[in-house]
Order: structure tokens, then C-alpha cells, then sequence
């Protein structure tokens, strides 16, 4: 997920591709790119370039595909009839920090929603859909194993300690999220290029989803959308939006080869920074859902149907 001075980037490339759609604009058809998982389109610059060739697109099994502004690019989807699993590391310090309750929560209950449901007009080679069902299957801590500056390396060497060490079970039909305490910096980019990213490594020898996410509280301008949450944890309520954009991400385009549209950007990005909708907690927060007992401000998703379009819930 892009930081917020990146929304006019996000928001014009949104642009492009309906109006691409809509056959009034011409879209430079010497540029291809890939997803990152980071957020922004990483330029395709020869045939083969990120295991992604040139031309590689295919029509979307189920009718949709580009004429809905994303496309199915081949690869493998989160379509596990049971739902996709979801693993929290607790990276640092969250003593004395509701993060854990409220992210805890939303883990337990986006699964069901109608807004994960945005997520079931997609699908794999074989046109089997992406199920609304997401299931919470635990946490642990890690106290700083890889110090305060992570680099990407080391955030994947959080995930596999977890794994490899039997503390979180080896799981390929997960995301692992690794949510990082304010005091920690992840030195390939967060609060300057991005906000959280996913991403897929080998780990004990299987194809392992996981997930950075970092506290907006150490730059609140560049990674929360506003400074007071409706849960009363502005970082937490921020991470809330960012998990959720990682997660319908990761469900789409698990190993980056999946779900995106023709500048890199998968569903999550072609909303990202919109909510739609909103209405004002007793606290003065600004939410648009409500999950479980709780509520939520969280970025808008591409619904793959009717065209494409963002929304809180279909
Ligand atoms: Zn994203």
C-alpha cells in the first residue's frame, strides 16, 4: 500500500484504467508492468523480465478480465473453498497497546463481510472463485530477533523464524502478517514509498505468503488517514485500512502473477486512500464499516464485475 503522497499517482493511473475502459483515452501500449506487492508497478522492460512475460496476459475465464479494468495474468489464486488462514507476528514492543485487541478483532471478523466479498469476483485458471471466509488462526511475539531497521531479508527472516521454529504452523493456504511496533523502521521504503506490502517467499521449502505492516504512529502524515481512530488507536485503526488492503491483495495475487491491471496495479491499489461513504464515531473518528462490534475506516476495494469499480461492499 502506497503512502498518501502517492495517492495523485494512484488516483490518476484509477483514472486511466476506466477510461481505458471506456475507450476515450489512449493508454501507452509500449508500457507493461508488474506488481510489486509494494504498491507501485515495476516496469516490465524485456519479455521474461520477474518471470512475468510481455504478452503474458490471459482473458479472465469467467467473462471478466480486462474488460473490467484488472486481469487474470495465469497465476495461482487464494481460492480455497474453506477461506484463506491469517498468522499475526507481533514484531517489537505492543505492551500496553490495544493494537493486538482491535487487529485481533478485525482478523476474526472481516472473513464474512460484505466487503471481503468484493473479493469473490475473482478467480483462478479454473474459474474457481475466491471464498468470503477468512479464518484468524493465531499470533506470537517477536521481540525485536532482527533489531529496529528491517530490511526486506530480514522481515522474511521474522516470518520464517516463526515457521521454521514451530511457533506458527507451516501454512501455504495463509498470509502471514508481520506488524511492526512505531519504534521500528523497514529501511526498503516504509512511510516513504509504502505503508505495508505483500509478498511470497520460500520458506522450509514451501511457497509462503506473508505481509509487512507497519504502525502509521511513526508517520501519521504519510500512513493513517486520520489522526484520531475510531477504536481510539489512530496507528491500530490505520493498520486496520493496510491490513485489509495486504490481505485482498495477497487472496488476488498471492505470488504476484495473478490479479492486476496493466500498470502493476492489483485490486487493493486501484482503491487505495478512498473510502466512500463515511460516518462520524462519538469520539469524532471518521469510519465506513462496521465488523464484528467494532468499527472500521478501510480503504475501498475493485469490485471485478459491471466494468470495475471501488467499493465498500458487494
Ligand atoms: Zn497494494
Amino acid at each position: 500500500m502506497q503512502v498518501k503522497k502517492h495517492w495523485a499517482v494512484a488516483a490518476s493511473a484509477l483514472l486511466a484504467a476506466a477510461a481505458a475502459h471506456a475507450g476515450t483515452v489512449k493508454v501507452d501500449e509500449d508500457a507493461e508492468f508488474s506488481p510489486t506487492g509494494k504498491g507501485w508497478g515495476e516496469l516490465v522492460n524485456s519479455p521474461g523480465a520477474n518471470g512475468h512475460a510481455r504478452g503474458a496476459a490471459k482473458p479472465g475465464g469467467g467473462g471478466g478480465g480486462a474488460s473490467n479494468g484488472i486481469n487474470y495474468n495465469g497465476g495461482p489464486v487464494m481460492t480455497n473453498v474453506n477461506g484463506t488462514n491469517i498468522y499475526y507476528i507481533w514484531y517489537g514492543n505492543w505492551s500496553s497497546n490495544t493494537a493486538p485487541t482491535i487487529l485481533t478483532d478485525l482478523a476474526n471478523h472481516i472473513g464474512g463481510s460484505p466487503y471481503f466479498n468484493i473479493n469473490t469476483t475473482y478467480y483462478d485458471k479454473a474459474g474457481t472463485k475466491v471464498t468470503n471466509r477468512i479464518n484468524y488462526l493465531g499470533s506470537t511475539n517477536d521481540a525485536y530477533s532482527q533489531g529496529t531497521a528491517l530490511s526486506d531479508a530480514a522481515i522474511q527472516a521474522v516470518v520464517s523464524k516463526a515457521i521454521t521454529g514451530g511457533v506458527l504452523p507451516k501454512d501455504t493456504n495463509a498470509v502471514y502478517f508481520v506488524l511492526t511496533s512505531a519504534d521500528v523502521n523497514a529501511t526498503s521504503g516504509f512511510c516513504t514509498q509504502y505503508c505495508g506490502w505483500h509478498t511470497h517467499g520460500t520458506i522450509g521449502g514451501s511457497d509462503i505468503k506473508y505481509s509487512f505492516v507497519g504502525n502509521p504512529d511513526r508517520c501519521p502524515s504519510a500512513c493513517a488517514a486520520q489522526t484520531n481512530g475510531p477504536n481510539g488507536n489512530a496507528g491500530a485503526d490505520g493498520m486496520a485500512s493496510i491490513i485489509s488492503h495486504e490481505l485482498e491483495e495477497a487472496v488476488t495475487d498471492p505470488d504476484l502473477n495473478a490479479w492486476f491491471d496493466r500498470r502493476g496495479m492489483e485490486n487493493a491499489d486501484k482503491c487505495a486512500w478512498t473510502f466512500g461513504t463515511e460516518s462520524t464515531a462519538s469520539n469524532g473518528a471518521k469510519y465506513n464499516m462496521t465488523l464484528g462490534t467494532r468499527n472500521f475506516l478501510i480503504q475501498q476495494n475493485w469490485v471485478n464485475a459491471s466494468g470495475g469499480f471501488c467499493a465498500e461492499a458487494f
